[in-house]
């Protein structure tokens, strides 16, 4: 089967220039696309080798020396480079051969074409040029038969009319023996051209065109093999199976086979092979504790007032953060076991292995980090636990001996101290005697403490080891009973909302105790305080029956139980082991809230009205200053401040305290009542009648007061007038110690809000830097008052406006009729530094000896 038998039509014909054509496309799309072929190859080859350099770039320090991996790297690079050798020479090997190949069979294809299709149209053309021929011929034939018979027809007719002979018979005989010879040669040419013609198309079918085909398949299929030759030139060259391939892929499997994990750090470990680190130990330093008295100890947590709650706080943070490390732990060791399916799907054996391995050692790493967190974490949360377990029971104690506004606390039991000493702050303070109040009182006053203390029916207590007493006494000698039949806030040891400094201050010996109230939150609790090697405070726990307990069993009420704890013997807690000895009754200033009938309202202070009173027992009359029942809990320990200073003091000029009343709500402060109220108030109403004489004596009055706080320590920090009251025969009386503070010197360091500006001192204003001397200024002022009988000072300027005036120098001019000794006495008061005015014994020596000489020139 080949061209020659099947390829003869005409169409077949068409069709295979069309294919001589399309194959002419064909190369040259090839020639194209090769071209382009060769210039990617080229670019990649000079690439890789860009590459292959850039990798070459290793460190050249000997820090990767006897690294495997890194050998095998650079062979790898090396043969990158040899990669892109090869490619660069196949893709030359290809532009010189192959493409010039391609080019010669183009234009080889496309002569044969021209040759094939001229040839064939020769053929053709002649084989239609013969048939033309024959019909023209046969055309011929039938005119000269047409003209033969009409000759003959004419010659039969004119012989036939004419007889034998004649000229016009001869001509018609010349004529048509003419056209029978004419007629005899066309058809011996038509006969010999058919003859031809069917001898051509006889050749023309069997040997020319079939000739031609057979001729045009001979060349095209030698071309075919050229062709295909171009193309396995240019397999060849592409091949990456090729042996050169295949040599550097060996080279680099054999190197990569040459990396052994477990060896590859052999050669490096040896040589720099070190002993191991010494472990760092993490200790507390004791020095920094040294000053706390034993409120911090080294390695323990601190569980006190000022940390309780971030303690809480941070167990509650820590067990959270545990709980979530705990379930990232189990997710992590869980997520693991099902490493080996990727997408549900097991992988094949090797990738599963390794990757199994990656996985396993990061989430081993992971999982191991979690763990050494949950240890700390544990660790912590064990510390925290602990410390606030060992506080069962107990009360959170105080943190710190400075009460809530920064205050220190002023009267504190030297156990607390540690060691026993007292500190700076407080020397001179503890030591108060309640006797000294006592004495304070008028007689009529104690007769209600005598009465409460009355032992009846005292319980027996327990023969116990120790210096439990049989009959418990109070301080002033009179016997104090845990009785029945009492309710508890009767009990001499309830000391009602006594705040826990005093309570402190109390119990002095091992098995002291009392009962107290305290507020926590809202919430009101009972508290037993203990004196057992320091100062313990037991919450009194309710019961789910409303029954009351500590550690041990449950009672009805509190009274029961304190009395079960006092006979028992046994400690309150097993912590503790505190033991209760020795009920601890109530102060003779702490007066009970019944035995005082407010009368009527006569001032109104800070923290609520102040009330001229009666005492029941002894229908003394008092003023009684009150806390609002609706201050806040550290307010009201604010508001007992005073009482706590005023009690350690007696002096003319000071005013007296009486007691406090703390057992129920409102708590108040009792005093002497001097009648003539506020000094400025005073001042004002009395500004006609006022002698100077008497206002030189108020000045004394004042002067001795301060003289005698200075003696003992006390800032008052408030010195006015308004702070000042006058008793019988004008006698001036310091008042109002609620900013009181007895120290050297105390320093501000919370804003300075509600400083009586226009009476303090420009260093403790600028510096919030308070002694004596700062009430000197302001004794200064108040003399000012007196003798412009109660006068504004700085009046006319503000607060700011004062400061700004007196820091430029500016002072008040002497109001009018002072003496001039008095004024002098003002400015040396109004000296800029401290250090320049004098101290009030100083101030007193000279307003006495003003006094003297006022006395003896006027009256
Ligand atoms: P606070 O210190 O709360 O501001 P104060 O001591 O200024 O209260 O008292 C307010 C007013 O009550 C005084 O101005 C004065 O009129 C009156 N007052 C206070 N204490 C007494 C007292 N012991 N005797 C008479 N009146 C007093």
């Amino acid at each position: 089967m080949g061209f020659s038998t099947n390829l003869q039509g005409k169409v077949a014909h068409e069709a295979l220039l069309s294919r001589q054509e399309a194959e002419l496309r064909l190369l040259e799309t090839m020639k194209r696309c090769i071209n382009i072929k060769v210039k990617c190859e080229k670019d990649y080859a000079a690439a890789l080798s860009a590459v292959a350099s850039q990798g070459m770039k290793i460190d050249r320090g000997d820090d990767l020396t006897g690294s495997v991996v890194c050998a095998t790297w650079k062979t790898m690079m090396e043969e990158l480079d040899n990669t892109a050798k090869l490619i660069r020479h196949n893709a030359d090997n290809v532009e010189n051969k192959v493409v010039d190949a391609l080019n010669a069979l183009c234009a080889e294809k496309r002569k044969v074409r021209k040759a094939y299709q001229e040839e064939h149209n020769r053929i053709s053309h002649q084989f239609s040029q013969l048939s033309e021929e024959v019909n023209r011929k046969k055309v011929d034939y039938q005119k000269y038969l047409d003209l033969y018979k009409l000759m003959r027809c004419k010659f039969e007719e004119i012989y036939i009319k004419g007889g034998r002979g004649g000229r016009k018979l001869d001509e018609v005989r010349d004529k048509y023996q003419k056209a029978c010879r004419k007629l005899h040669l066309t058809h011996n040419e038509y006969v010999l051209l058919l003859c031809e013609a069917a001898e051509f198309e006889k050749d023309y079918r069997t040997v020319l065109l079939p000739g031609l085909l057979e001729h045009q398949q001979s060349l095209q299929e030698a071309f075919v093999a050229t062709w295909k030759q171009i193309l396995q030139d240019i397999v060849s060259n592409s091949d990456l199976t090729s042996e050169k391939h295949c040599e550097i892929q060996k080279r680099i499997n054999s190197s990569l086979e040459s990396i052994k994990p477990a060896e590859e750090y052999k050669d490096f470990t040896e040589k720099y092979k070190t002993t191991p680190t010494e472990p760092v130990k993490f200790t507390f330093d004791e020095s920094l504790v040294e000053d706390s008295a034993g409120k911090l100890l080294p390695n323990q947590l601190t569980v006190d007032n000022l940390t309780v709650e971030w303690l809480r706080n941070k167990l509650t943070e820590l067990e959270a953060s545990n709980k979530e490390n705990q379930e990232k732990r189990i997710v992590l060791v869980n997520g693991h076991n099902s490493d080996s399916l990727v997408n549900g799907k097991p992988l094949s054996n090797e990738i599963n292995n390794r990757l199994s391995v990656i996985s396993l050692e990061s989430s081993k790493k992971e999982v191991n980090e979690l763990k050494c967190q949950e240890r700390k974490m544990l660790k912590q949360i064990e510390l925290i636990k602990s410390a606030l377990n060992e506080l069962g029971c107990e009360e959170v104690p105080s943190g710190c001996d400075i009460s809530i506004d920064n205050q220190p606390a002023f009267i504190e039991s030297p156990r607390e101290q540690g060691d026993g000493s007292q500190s700076t702050l407080n020397k001179h303070l503890s030591a108060f005697d309640s006797h000294r109040l006592v004495k304070m009182l008028p007689n009529v006053l104690r007769k209600p403490f005598r009465r409460r203390s009355a032992p009846s029916s005292p319980i027996a207590p327990p023969r116990t080891k120790g210096r439990r007493e049989s009959v418990p006494r109070s301080e002033g000698g009179d016997p104090v009973s845990l009785t029945t039949n009492k309710s508890l806030v009767d009990e001499e040891w309830f000391h009602g909302v006594l705040p826990r400094e005093e309570v402190v201050r109390l119990l002095t010996t091992d098995g002291d105790f009392l009962v107290r109230e305290t507020t926590r939150n809202d919430e009101c609790q009972t508290v037993l305080s203990v004196c057992w090697g320091g100062h313990k405070h037991f919450i009194v726990q309710t019961t789910a029956e409303g029954h009351y307990r500590f550690e041990g069993p449950a009672f009805p009420s509190i009274r029961d139980l304190i009395l079960y704890q006092f006979n028992s013997g046994l400690p309150v807690t097993q912590r503790s082991g505190a033991i209760l000895y020795k009920p601890i009754p109530r102060e003779r200033w702490e007066l009970n809230n019944d035995d005082v009938i407010l009368l009527d309202k006569i001032g109104r202070g800070n923290f609520g009205d102040v009330y001229r009173a009666q005492l029941k027992n002894s229908n003394d009359i008092v003023a009684v200053k009150t806390c609002r029942v609706t201050l806040p809990e550290e307010h009201k320990k604010k508001f007992l401040q005073e009482g706590r200073i005023l009690k350690q003091y007696d002096h003319p000029n000071i005013v007296k305290l009486i007691g406090i009343c703390v057992q129920k709500q409102p708590i108040m402060i009792v005093m002497e009542l001097v009648p003539g109220g506020s000094l400025l108030t005073f001042l004002r109403k009395s500004a006609s009648t006022l002698t100077e004489n008497q206002l030189m004596k108020m000045c004394l009055d004042a002067a001795a007061g301060m003289r005698y706080l200075e003696s003992k320590n006390c800032i008052h920090r408030d010195l006015a007038a308004r702070n000042c009251l006058v008793g019988y025969n004008n006698i001036v009386k310091i008042s109002d110690f609620g900013m009181s503070r007895e120290e050297e010197e105390y320093i501000v360091s919370d804003g300075m809000k509600q400083i009586p500006i226009k009476w303090t001192a420009p260093e403790a204003l600028n510096f919030g830097k308070y002694t004596s001397l700062c009430d000197v200024w302001s004794y200064g002022i108040l003399c000012w008052e007196i003798f412009s009988r109660g006068g504004t000072p700085y009046s006319g300027m503000n607060n700011s406006k004062a400061r700004e005036k007196i820091d430029g120098g500016y002072r008040m001019p002497a109001p009018e009729n002072t003496p001039d000794e008095m004024y002098r006495l003002m400015l040396r008061c109004w000296e800029y530094k401290p250090e320049n005015r004098p101290n009030f014994e100083q101030v007193y020596t000279v307003v006495e000896t003003l006094c003297s000489a006022y006395r003896a020139t006027f009256c």
